[in-house]
């Protein structure tokens, strides 16, 4: 494989200015053959340490730069990353195993969030309060909260660091980044082409180890005053629980379960096109992805009849194979738990219609599926399905899909196909998410403030709200 002989391929971590290895490693597999495509560093607790005492003396020089400076170094570090967009894609196809096509797709994602930020680095929100009996001068700042930490998760490696290195640059903090441990040969890459692009010594640094115990380290540190996370709602409530101590600042997106409403207006070429782009990209591994779809009666049987002849023949295989339009799932726990979830499913009454079988002898791969007359009470219904299978449901009016809907511990994304305006205004109004999104799935870009509420987390990336999660107001009155 060329792209493990390119620059940008590094088995190694960054700390206190240095690139370093560690006396243990971790293995990195392509979840599409299964082989070691290399190794990480496991680092030890001190190193991580030291990256906290290195970002330290990084962040009281950092707090110092202009916003001019941090703009230049954002838009430089997305010229870099549009330039070498088939390297990263490959680096990134090569261990998450999606296709191609997505893989460069998230280059364009991922680097949207440098371009943006680089604008939001520009913008002064400071204001001054008319002057009252007491004070003559007063005035609000908004200051840079410090050391940041950054968690991320292996279904976008990219875009899910740019998102949130992005917005620390840009409000002038440092940031440790621990990627994971599936996915973190596109985080060097990113970091490697951050550090051409100019960033200041040790501004960003990755930790590259066991996850539990460098969670620890940066959960303790008084130092570190925020850490942003994107990953699952157990890890998401462990560290709203164990970051109390420090008093740490948190943004978490975590799960999601979203659904899809299809009306009995709904035009049904759009419907199919939203559930492919909503259900099978990355695929069906992203906390946005359809999980339930909602469908009227009156049209259901036309509507299943098409939805197979559109899933039957999605190619899965290769991600390197540009004919293969699903890659591989993440690795084998994740291929078991999704055959484990349909099994289950079809045990307690739903309807196999399509897929339902792993694919080939190597990787990780699962057949696309679709399941009929599922409902609420099931697990797969309960839970991210984080896999291609779409689940459909069926409702009688609006007030009853709206409540089918809702009934979630989750609250990221919500899609809506319908063609009458009054109805899907009133549905999106009814549903309890973060992100609703009507006749079309493709939302996620730098300028939407993305996130979710009740177990999908608080916070939001991107859009006008993020670069404030690395923000503090401070008040300045003067007598
Ligand atoms: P998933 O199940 O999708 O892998 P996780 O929430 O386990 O999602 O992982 C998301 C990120 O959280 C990864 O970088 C992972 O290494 C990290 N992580 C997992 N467990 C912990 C933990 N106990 N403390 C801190 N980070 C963790």
């Amino acid at each position: 494989m060329v792209i493990k002989k390119s620059d940008l391929f590094i088995q190694k971590s960054y700390v206190a200015s240095s690139w370093i290895d560690g006396e243990q490693t971790i293995a990195v597999e392509n979840p599409s053959t299964e082989e070691i495509i290399g190794y990480v560093p496991s680092l030890s607790m001190d190193k991580v340490i030291e990256a906290i005492a290195a970002a330290e003396v990084a962040q009281r020089h950092f707090v110092q730069s202009t916003r001019k400076k941090r703009a230049e170094i954002l838009q430089k570090w997305y010229d870099l990353l549009i330039k070498r967009k088939e390297d990263i894609a490959q680096i990134i196809t090569l261990e998450q195993g999606k296709a191609i096509r997505e893989a460069r797709g998230e280059v364009d994602y991922a680097a949207g969030y440098l371009l943006w930020y680089s604008k939001q680095a520009m913008l002064n929100h400071d204001y001054t309060l008319p002057a009252n009996d007491l004070f003559s001068a007063r005035n609000v700042y908004y200051v840079p909260i410090g050391i940041t930490a950054a968690i991320t998760p292996w279904n976008f490696p990219l875009a899910m660091i740019t998102r949130k290195a992005g917005a620390a640059i840009a409000a002038g903090c440092t940031m440790i980044i621990k990627p994971s441990e599936y996915t973190p040969f596109s985080c060097l890459a990113l970091l490697k082409l951050g550090i051409d692009a100019g960033l200041p010594q040790d501004v960003i640094q990755v930790v590259t180890g066991p996850a539990k115990e460098i969670g620890e380290v940066l959960l303790s540190s008084y130092q570190i005053r925020k850490i942003s996370f994107t990953g699952s709602t157990k890890i998401g409530k462990y560290l709203i629980s164990n970051s109390s101590d420090s008093v740490k600042k948190l943004s978490l997106e975590l799960g999601g379960n979203a659904p899809l409403i299809i009306t009995e207006d709904a035009d049904l070429d759009t419907a199919i096109k939203m559930i492919i782009n909503g259900k099978f990209r990355n695929n069906g591994q992203s906390c946005t992805a359809v999980n339930r779809v909602l469908v009227h009666k009156n049209i259901k049987r036309k509507l299943t009849e098409k939805i197979v002849e559109n899933i039957k023949p999605i190619k899965a295989g290769d991600g390197f194979n540009e004919d293969n339009y699903l890659g591989s799932l993440i690795n084998s726990a994740a291929l078991t738990r999704l055959a484990n979830l349909v099994d289950k499913a079809v045990k307690a009454g739903a309807k196999l219609l399509v897929g339902g079988e792993k694919l080939y002898d190597k990787g990780y791969f699962y057949a696309p599926t679709v399941l009929d007359n599922v409902n609420n009470q099931m697990e797969i219904a309960r839970q991210e399905i984080f896999g291609p299978v779409l689940t459909l449901f069926e409702f009688s009016n609006l007030e009853e899909a709206i409540a089918i809907a809702n009934d979630t511990e989750y609250g990221l994304a919500a899609y809506i196909c319908c063609q009458n305006a009054r109805d899907s205004r009133y549905i999106a109004e009814h549903l309890q998410f973060g992100m609703v999104m009507i006749n079309e799935t493709r939302f996620s870009e730098a300028q939407v403030p993305f996130g979710g509420i009740k177990n999908s987390g608080f916070g939001r990336e991107g859009g006008k709200e993020g670069i404030f999660e690395y923000l503090e107001t401070k008040y300045i009155a003067k007598m």
